[in-house]
């Protein structure tokens, strides 16, 4: 039995937290890979180290001292060094960085810094190997994680030892850092659990796994024990931002079964994400037809009306040929007999929006282009959905008796979700009246 295990910011925050760390690892000994984030906030007011790494980047850029920001990093990992009475050369690593920055050190590299600095802590705390991410996670030139020779050399370094690996980068073949996108931890978690066949991979973060809706707008919400592999990429893609989105497919293709933990309160089982449930032999109060209500803001909708539209042969084809050539992804595209609407991201159709309209009015002639801005997608996402007609009434009455307007709905025949449109100011209260009105 082989459990890789990935603590989040929050669990590794301070010397406190980092005694419910090891208490975790401790308690079962297949706990035995361990993969770290940088020290998170210890509260709401508190930075993250990772972001005051990538503000100190900044001062150096425009070649403005970084000294009081690097003293606040260098403190908190000897606060939390000296709280456990721990030896660790930290003046000797943070004395490496310093040059490291004086000789022009890349972005990446200085973000890197927090989870190195987390894992070698950790590791001496623990009695743990300390193995660098930067050992075995190759990226490619284009950014993406080549697999086979990662796992093969994590494999070669791993060799049933007891390791601590530090999250978010790795290196490129010439040995320079790269780092994922925000939050990737998450992804060196997944990659360090298929490259050793683990037989599960412990993700602990703040939360007792992944809530039925986000907490920050629900108060209190309940958790989900089990999620299928695919209703978490929807639930992530639709606004959960419990994971970092590409988690899932490293530990998807081999079966290995993910499970989001609470380090507050080890004993709360999670959330178990797999393939596949046996859903008789779940409880019937967890069968529930309604797994997550999900949501995301700032969308904008382009319509464009015509007469005859409909009959128009390849009309179609043009509008989406001049959203791809302007590098604008369409998410939903609800239409009527005489017009046509595009669901885009708000930010990203503004930089564009001169060049769309007009390549749409010289291709297509239309008799009116609509822009709406600040719309909100709102989800509700459930496998056995698909059973129940008579969910969507139940969501349209609850909405329309809240008094929200639903400007735009989208279920496919086979889709897992029902997708709808409602004004940005409405989209908290509509997240909040379609929990109550399937969990409470
Ligand atoms: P970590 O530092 O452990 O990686 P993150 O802050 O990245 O943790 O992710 C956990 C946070 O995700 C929670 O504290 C919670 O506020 C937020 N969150 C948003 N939506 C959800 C959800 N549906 N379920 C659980 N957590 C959610
Ligand atoms: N420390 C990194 C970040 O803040 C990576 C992570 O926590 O997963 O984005
Ligand atoms: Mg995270």
């Amino acid at each position: 039995m082989l459990k890789v295990l990935k603590f989040g910011g929050s669990s590794m925050a301070s010397a406190e937290q980092y005694a419910k760390v090891k208490a975790i690892v401790e308690e079962d000994g297949s706990r035995s890979v361990v993969v770290v984030s940088a020290a998170g906030k210890r509260n709401k007011e508190d930075h993250k180290i990772t972001d005051l790494l990538y503000l100190c980047h900044a001062h150096m850029k425009y070649g403005v001292s970084c000294d009081s920001v690097f003293g606040m990093i260098a403190r908190r990992y000897l606060e939390i060094r000296d709280a456990l009475g721990l030896k660790t050369d930290l003046e000797g690593a943070l004395d490496r960085i310093r040059a490291d920055m004086e000789n022009g050190m890349s972005e990446a590299a200085l973000a890197s810094r927090g989870e190195y600095l987390s894992a070698l802590l950790m590791a001496d705390y623990l009695g743990f190997d300390f193995v660098d991410a930067a050992d075995w996670l190759r990226f490619r030139m284009d950014g993406t994680v080549d697999r086979e020779w990662s796992y093969e050399a994590l494999k070669n370094l791993a060799k049933g030892r007891h390791i601590v690996i530090p999250g978010f980068y790795g290196s490129l073949a010439d040995g320079s850092i790269r780092t994922f996108t925000r939050g990737g931890s998450d992804i060196t978690g997944a990659l360090a659990a298929a490259a050793l066949d683990a037989d599960v991979y412990e993700n602990w973060t703040d939360v007792s796994g992944v809530l039925m809706a986000d907490p920050r707008i629900v108060e209190d919400p309940q958790s989900i024990p089990h999620l299928t592999y695919s209703e978490l990429r929807e639930l992530s893609y639709l606004g959960f931002q419990v994971l970092h989105e590409d988690t899932i497919f490293p530990v998807a293709e081999k079966n290995i079964p993910l499970n989001i933990r609470n380090t507050n309160d080890p004993s709360h089982p999670g959330t178990v994400i797999m393939e596949h449930f046996d859903e008789d032999a779940e409880p019937t109060d967890e069968r529930r037809f309604i797994t997550g209500i999900a949501g995301k803001k700032d969308y904008s909708v382009v319509t464009i009306s015509k007469r005859g539209l409909s009959s128009e042969v390849g009309a179609v084809r043009k509008v989406f040929e001049i959203f791809e050539n302007n590098g604008l992804a369409v998410e939903y595209t609800p239409n009527g007999i005489d017009s046509f609407s595009l669901v885009v991201s708000g930010a990203k159709l503004e930089k564009v929006l001169h060049s769309i309209v007009s390549q749409l009015e010289e291709k297509l002639a239309p008799d009116e282009i609509q822009v709406t801005k600040d719309l909100a997608i709102v989800a509700a996402v459930g496998r056995r959905m698909l059973d129940r007609p008579e969910i969507p009434g139940r969501i349209f009455s609850a909405l329309g008796e809240a008094g929200i307007q639903i400007r735009l709905i989208s279920q496919g025949p086979r889709e897992v979700n029902v997708i709808l449109g409602v004004d940005g100011k409405d989209f908290a209260t509509a997240v909040r009246v379609l929990y109550n009105s399937f969990v409470k």
